[in-house]
């Protein structure tokens, strides 16, 4: 893996060749340091107000791509006019695109099923969070006593057995968690790709750059589905030190900033020049013409 900020002048001239860039990125571990618990993971005014700014650039799409439930991702974000993929991918809204995995939406009830026993056999553990997502399931282990994680462990494994004996859903680990979720031939990879598809029409000819930007095992399938697409930038967040499928790394969510200022300045047009007030700051003198437009009088 290379480093993005190191490699940033290459990239740049990458992306010289786009017509559409489609930036797709993780919430949790990638916008939002790691947190104690999940509702403490708040999106920070700079980083809002970057993707915000992002989203309103000729040519440009932004999408967040998250394991939560997509009204928990929507809240948490709160940027309009952007597209949410929530579960896992299973669930996607944005403008002129709403999706649901239909064969995740009849397994509902199931997942109620799931919840009611996993509660059942992991509630009395201090600090475990069962967190039903309606499409599936959360387990939350951050905040249980180290003594007690091999506990957490045998139950999910012991239970995995029957839930997947019975073809009804898949358990897969994450960072401190597990995540339940419908059987389905389905994951951040599918969703990318149905994005990817929506908005270049024709494949690389069509000039899309799509960007995927993840910390988590799930995020994998993203990287491998811009890999494979060959023009683009996968980016992995956190210290190069396990395998990937991504071609860059970003070491913390705020080397993911640094990165989103980089392409922020990158696609908005220089200012016709800077000059220093004698405060010290800086100001933006406009194009003479703009000043013409005077406002209407009331
Ligand atoms: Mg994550």
């Amino acid at each position: 893996m290379e480093h993005l900020l190191s490699e940033w002048l290459d990239v740049a001239n990458r992306l010289r060749e786009a017509r559409r860039i489609l930036l797709m990125s993780d919430y949790d571990g990638t916008l939002t340091p790691i947190v104690e618990r999940p509702e403490l993971a708040e999106l920070s005014p700079g980083v809002k107000e970057l993707l915000r700014s992002l989203s309103h650039q000729r040519g440009f799409t932004v999408a967040i791509i998250s394991g939560r439930a997509i009204a928990d991702i929507k809240a948490k974000v709160g940027i309009k006019g952007i597209i949410y993929a929530g579960n896992h991918g299973l669930e996607i809204e944005g403008p002129g695109i709403s999706f649901v995995n239909p064969i995740a939406h009849e397994f509902r009830p199931i997942i109620n099923v799931i919840h009611y026993v996993l509660t059942r056999a992991l509630g009395k553990i201090r600090g475990i969070f069962i967190e039903n997502k309606g499409l599936t399931i959360s387990v939350h282990y951050r905040n249980v006593e180290q003594a007690n994680i091999d506990e957490v462990h045998s139950i999910v494994q012991r239970l995995s057995g029957s839930v997947e004996a019975a073809g009804k859903a898949r358990i897969t680990p994450g960072k401190k968690v597990y995540e339940v979720k419908p059987a389905v031939n389905w994951d951040k990879g599918k969703a990318i790709k149905l994005l990817m598809r929506r908005y270049g029409k024709g494949g690389r000819r069509s000039g899309l750059f799509p960007i995927y930007m993840g910390d988590d095992l799930t995020d994998e399938d993203g990287f491998r589905v811009i890999e494979h697409y060959g023009q683009g930038i996968s980016v992995f967040v956190g210290e190069p030190d396990r395998p990937s499928l991504a071609r860059y790394f970003l070491r913390t969510p705020d080397e993911v900033t640094t990165f989103l200022t980089l392409l922020l300045s990158r696609l908005q047009p220089v200012p016709d020049s800077i000059q220093e007030t004698e405060t010290g700051d800086m100001i933006e003198m406009r194009n003479p013409n703009q000043d013409l437009m005077l406002e209407e009088p009331s």
